[in-house]
């Protein structure tokens, strides 16, 4: 097992205070974090070290060629970002369409729904 030492450095997003938190990975594991004033920036700098995660926020297609501006109800794994957004290509939305509605359900198998970000007639 490779024990190679590497450091990351993570901006935390949760607050507004942005602490800058200072990750150190032993063989790929998490070794230390540090840089961090509350937990949340623990959890956060863990996340974005091991498994980024990202809300989508993009447009899909209504049937009458309008674009709709939809996002995922949640983050999703940045590694799958693009399988969502080429699924989401060929998705066509029928109106009526009210914001917050389900337009596509488990975006590229996450469990995560694509929602619409505004109504429309
Ligand atoms: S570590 Fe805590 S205090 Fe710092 S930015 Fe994140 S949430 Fe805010």
């Amino acid at each position: 097992m490779s024990t190679a030492i590497e450091e990351k450095t993570v901006t935390c997003i949760v607050c507004p205070s942005g602490c800058v938190v200072r990750v150190v990975l032993k063989g790929g594991k998490i070794a230390g974090i540090s840089g961090n004033m509350c937990r949340k920036g623990t959890d956060y700098a863990k996340t974005e070290v091991i498994n980024p995660m990202r809300i989508l926020t993009t447009t899909v297609r209504m049937e009458d060629n309008r674009l709709l501006p939809v996002k995922t109800e949640r983050p999703l794994p940045k590694a799958l970002i693009f399988d969502a957004m080429k699924e989401l290509s060929h998705v066509r939305v029928k109106a009526p369409v009210k914001i917050g509605q389900v337009v596509y359900p488990n975006v590229a198998d996450t469990g995560v729904n694509v929602v619409a970000t505004r109504s429309w007639k």
